[in-house]
């Protein structure tokens, strides 16, 4: 199975590698939304990791132009997002994403919100609840 990750920021980028390396998943990286729906295109990875906080287009555009293109629009996106403020999670949602995890990145949240998104765990239920446990921090 095939990830890739979007975001600009190198220290959080090869966490995420490194956590989805750890649950099997090849990651491909972006450090901004254009090159990355590129390579979402070009490789159509089951899972897109999105920092909201990208240069240029931002994380919630270049979910919504994945999920209007019949080319990736299959892709899980979970929205990753250093912003704690009211509404973002319905943003998030309304761009077409399927989870959402605030930084910092805590490693028992992300590994339940990926297997949950992919199906991994056999419940599918880890993305929203996952928001609901662990949003505030
Ligand atoms: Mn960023």
């Amino acid at each position: 199975m095939k990830a890739l990750v979007m975001e600009d920021n190198p220290v959080n980028l090869s966490l995420t590698v490194e956590l989805l390396s750890q649950l099997g998943l090849e990651a491909l990286c972006a450090s901004d939304a254009e090159s990355g729906i590129r390579l979402a295109r070009e490789n159509k990875p089951e899972l897109i990791l999105m920092d909201i906080q990208l240069p240029g287009i931002d994380g919630l555009n270049a979910a919504r132009l994945i999920k209007a293109d019949p080319a990736t629009r299959s892709a899980k996106i979970v929205a990753v997002t250093a912003f704690a403020m009211q509404g973002d999670k319905e943003k998030i949602m309304e761009a077409g994403c399927d989870a959402y995890l605030a930084k910092p990145i805590r490693y028992k949240e992300f590994f339940d919100t990926v297997r949950g998104v992919l199906g991994l765990d056999g419940t599918g239920d880890g993305a929203v609840g996952s928001v609901e446990k662990d949003g505030r921090s």
